[in-house]
Order: structure tokens, then C-alpha cells, then sequence
């Protein structure tokens, strides 16, 4: 006891929490403007980061400038670098400045407003924002907290189709008695995103009541509304209950886009609650060239985009919008004694962990509140168009050189393409082995994706360094590396 009266220990006093921010604020800086000369990919070994660090924790406090070192020597080599303006894969996870001072405000407060009354600001401010942005992407109003809707921020998508999955259940369940939930059929294609699938298991629907229908190049990846009506129509017929439909907006593999209008009508006919998933495309519905992708969300019942993505909000951010918030409120609630208050008893505020999985929430709300005040729409939408017209320019570089082709109609800001195999069955390692090369070299990242049983490569443009410059070395780089591939023999055949 003695011992700790002279303990000069204080985590958290200001003036080393900004002498100690600024040192790691600077460190951040350091890395952005380097980030180009680290290889896009990881080179690292599986397990190399045990040769790095001790076995044990340290028993001591050790300098943030030791632990600073640590970090360019240890972990920097291990990453990929999702903010080099070389990297391609996946979808990007853009940051901002803006981003990152919303992400401090929210670290900073640290408030958890799990509830209203826990932090009032943190639950207004959510509800504003959530407004503003759909009305940015020109939502109807019946998704408004201004129409009798109303949204909320999660971290990712696959939260969002979680709890949008267990309103949907609950109120059919509700209906139809607790103990038919094996009778619970859940649809989407076969380019939905695997999310879908996890939150379908999540909430107890049975694997084999999963519907991932079939999609093709004809109807460029898009999910066929008939088909969708006669799989619902033959699962009534076998004495199941069609219970949610997941259409997509930009799906991951090509981008596609499924046709709402034409989905919610089958979905109206069915009485079956229709999410859309705009994870990617949804920030590029703030732009009105490309509202018309959210057409038909009028028929919706729940719709989900992560700025994360593409709307220049640091990691982690989705935003969710609901018709019937009470729904959530009903199959998400909990109303422990501890957390009894006199607001949440009126009725009369939002308590947040009701729309939710977690009871702790993070302040989210602030960050995307900075990012659309220090960016405005105007700022937004520009930088929505221009990674679109960096695509085009990519789009345009592969229809110069015959070798290669683009698969599919390029969306948004991905650009699907391959070499053209010579023979038939070449197709799958040839590009594989491109793309090895192109990841391999450092020099930029790319993901691949398998559409209609070919092999493609993704380029998705969308990192915030990213200038044309890159696209046109990256462009370069693939022509150089698919030079050398093409020498080589194929070696193992298979079907295209
Ligand atoms: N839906 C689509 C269309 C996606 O592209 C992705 C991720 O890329 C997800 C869902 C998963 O999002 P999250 O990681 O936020 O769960």
C-alpha cells in the first residue's frame, strides 16, 4: 500500500495526453507521406511476429518513442497498406483528415451512449445524421426520423443484417408462433454478400432454408426477380415461410446491381422484408447520376451503406435506416434494472442499444458529423466522381491491348477484367498467376473474384491517395507482369 502513495502513475493527464498524441499524430503523418514506397502487400511470413516480441508482457511502462520504433520496425513491415494509393483490392477503406479528427473526437470523448441519458448529445447527434445522410442519398422519408423512420450507425454491414434478420423474424415469429422459425426461409444470389449467410445462421434460420439463387452473365450478375418469386412460390408450396429477401447494390465481386423496383414488388406480393445491401454503391447514391441505382428502396424495408467504404469516414462505420424502428425495439431490447432512467421510461428519446447487438456503443455519430461539415456534399460527390473517372481510365487502358478484356460492364469505381486465355481452360491459373505477379512485385494490390465460373481480377479503385498517376503505373506494371505469365506454360487446365 505503502509503495502506491508514490506512484506518480496518471494515465490520462492532459499534458502528456497531448505531448503523447502529437508524437503519434506525427507518426501517422510520416507514414502517409511514405506509404508509398512500402510494398502494397505484406511480404511477411505466417508467425513472423513472434521473433519480434517478447514472450511475456512488460512489467514496467516503456517509452512511447521505444514503442513508436516497434512500429515502424515490427508492424509496418506487416501490414497491407489499405491507404497507399497503390492498393486495389477488396473495396478500399478510405480515410480522411476529416475522418481521422471525427474517429479522435470519438476516442477522445469516449463516451458510451448506449442509452439517451447516458450522453443526450451522442444520441441526438446519431439522429441527425443519419437524417442528413439519407437524405444526401435522397432516401423517402418513411426512412426518417423526420418521416417515422429512422436510422442507426453500426460497424459494419454484417451487424446491420443481423438486426434487421431478427426484426424481420420476430415479427413474423410473433405472428405465426415461436416454434416455426425452422419453417424460415431467407433469399439472395449467388453474389450476395457471404454476411447474409452468417446473419442467417446468427439468428437460428436452418442452413438448408438459405436461398442463394443462381446468377448469370446474361443479366450482368443481377438477381432475377422470377426467380426469386417461383423459389418463393415452391417454398410456400413445401410448407415453408419466405421471411427476407437481401437485394444488393454494388455487389462485391462485380459490382452489380440488383433491380429493387422489380424486387420489392415480389417481396410486397410475398409479405417478405426486403433489405438492401449498398455497402459499396450506397455512398455513390449521393450523387444524382447515380440515384437512380436506389430505385424502388421506397419498397424497402431496411437499407445499409458503409461509409467506410467510399464516403471518406475512417474505420469502422454503416449506416442502417429502418420504416419501423419499433421493430428493432421490440426483438433487440433488453431493460435491465441498472439502466432504468426517467427518459427512457417516457418514451420520448431514442436508447440506441435497442437497435443493436452490443449494449456498448462508440460515438460514431461525431465522426461522420465532421466528415460531412469539413467535406460538405459538394466535396463528397467529387470524390465519388473522380475515383469513377480514375476507373474509367483504367477501364480504357485494358481496351487498348487485345490480350486482355474487361468481364463484366465496369460499376461504379471496380473495373473486372483478365487476360484473355489463349486456349480453353487456361483462364483461371493464367490470371491467378498475373495477379501473384502484380501482388508479389509490391508495387500495387489487387483481389481477384470468380463470376459466372471465370476467374477475374478486381481493380477497385477507391484509396484516397490514389491519383492517375497510379492507375497508369499500375496499368503498366499488369502489362509488364502478364508479359513474363504469358512466356511461361500453363500447367494445370482447367474449365473457363
Ligand atoms: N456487403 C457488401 C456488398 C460488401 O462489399 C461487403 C464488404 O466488402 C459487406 C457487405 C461486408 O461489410 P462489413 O465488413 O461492413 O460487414
Amino acid at each position: 500500500m505503502g509503495s502506491l502513495s508514490f506512484n506518480t502513475f496518471s494515465p490520462l493527464d492532459p499534458q502528456s495526453f497531448s505531448e503523447e498524441s502529437k508524437m503519434v499524430v506525427d507518426f501517422i503523418a510520416d507514414y502517409y507521406k511514405n506509404v508509398e514506397k512500402y510494398p502494397v502487400q505484406s511480404q511477411v511470413d505466417p508467425g513472423y511476429l513472434m521473433h519480434h516480441c517478447p514472450d511475456t508482457a512488460p512489467y514496467c511502462p516503456e517509452p512511447l518513442e521505444t514503442i513508436l520504433k516497434d512500429v515502424s520496425d515490427s508492424i509496418i513491415p506487416g501490414l497491407t497498406h489499405w491507404q497507399s494509393p497503390n492498393f486495389f483490392g477488396y473495396f478500399q477503406a478510405n480515410a480522411s483528415t476529416a475522418g481521422f479528427l471525427g474517429e479522435m473526437l470519438c476516442t477522445g470523448l469516449n463516451v458510451v451512449g448506449f442509452n439517451w441519458i447516458a450522453s443526450p448529445a451522442a444520441t441526438e447527434l446519431e439522429s441527425i445524421v443519419m437524417d442528413w445522410v439519407g437524405k444526401m442519398l435522397m432516401l423517402p422519408p418513411s426512412f426518417l426520423f423526420s418521416g417515422g423512420g429512422g436510422g442507426v450507425l453500426h460497424g459494419s454491414t454484417c451487424e446491420a443484417i443481423i438486426c434487421s434478420l431478427a426484426a424481420a423474424r420476430d415479427k413474423v415469429l410473433k405472428k405465426i408462433g415461436h416454434h416455426k422459425i425452422t419453417k424460415l426461409v431467407v433469399y439472395g444470389s449467388d453474389q450476395t454478400h457471404s454476411t447474409l449467410q452468417k446473419a442467417s445462421k446468427l439468428v437460428g434460420i436452418p442452413t438448408s432454408n438459405f436461398r442463394s439463387l443462381p446468377t448469370s452473365f446474361s443479366n450482368d450478375f443481377a438477381l432475377c426477380p422470377d426467380d426469386v418469386r417461383t423459389a418463393m412460390e415452391e417454398d410456400i408450396g413445401a410448407g415453408l415461410v419466405p421471411l427476407f429477401l437481401c437485394a444488393t447494390v454494388g455487389t462485391t465481386s462485380s459490382g452489380a446491381v440488383d433491380p429493387l423496383e422489380a424486387l420489392g414488388h415480389v417481396a410486397k406480393d410475398f409479405k417478405v422484408w426486403l433489405h438492401i445491401d449498398a455497402a459499396y454503391a450506397g455512398s455513390a447514391c449521393i450523387c444524382p447520376e447515380f440515384r437512380h441505382h436506389l430505385n424502388g428502396v421506397e419498397l424497402a424495408h431496411s437499407i445499409s451503406m458503409n461509409p467506410h467504404k467510399w464516403l471518406l469516414t475512417n474505420m469502422d462505420c454503416c449506416c442502417l435506416w429502418i420504416k419501423e424502428p419499433k421493430l428493432f425495439v421490440d426483438s433487440l431490447s433488453t431493460a435491465p434494472e441498472y439502466l432504468r432512467n426517467n427518459a427512457s421510461e417516457s418514451k420520448k428519446v431514442i436508447d440506441y442499444k435497442d437497435w443493436q447487438i452490443a449494449l456498448s456503443r462508440r460515438f460514431r455519430a461525431i465522426k461522420v458529423w465532421v466528415v460531412i461539415r469539413r467535406h460538405g456534399l459538394d466535396n463528397l460527390m467529387f470524390h465519388i466522381r473522380s475515383d469513377v473517372n480514375l476507373a474509367k481510365r483504367f477501364e480504357a487502358h485494358v481496351a487498348t491491348d487485345p490480350r486482355f478484356e474487361v468481364v463484366v460492364p465496369r460499376r461504379f469505381a471496380l473495373v473486372c477484367f483478365r487476360l484473355r486465355p489463349r486456349e480453353e481452360g487456361e483462364g483461371t491459373e493464367l490470371n491467378s498467376r498475373l495477379l501473384m505477379a502484380v501482388n508479389g512485385s509490391g508495387a500495387a494490390f489487387m483481389t481477384h473474384a470468380v463470376v459466372g465460373g471465370i476467374y477475374i481480377i478486381r481493380c477497385a479503385i477507391g484509396s484516397t491517395l490514389t491519383e492517375s498517376r497510379h492507375v497508369d503505373s499500375l496499368w503498366k506494371l499488369i502489362q509488364e507482369k502478364a508479359q513474363l505469365v504469358l512466356q511461361e506454360p500453363c500447367l494445370a487446365l482447367e474449365e473457363d
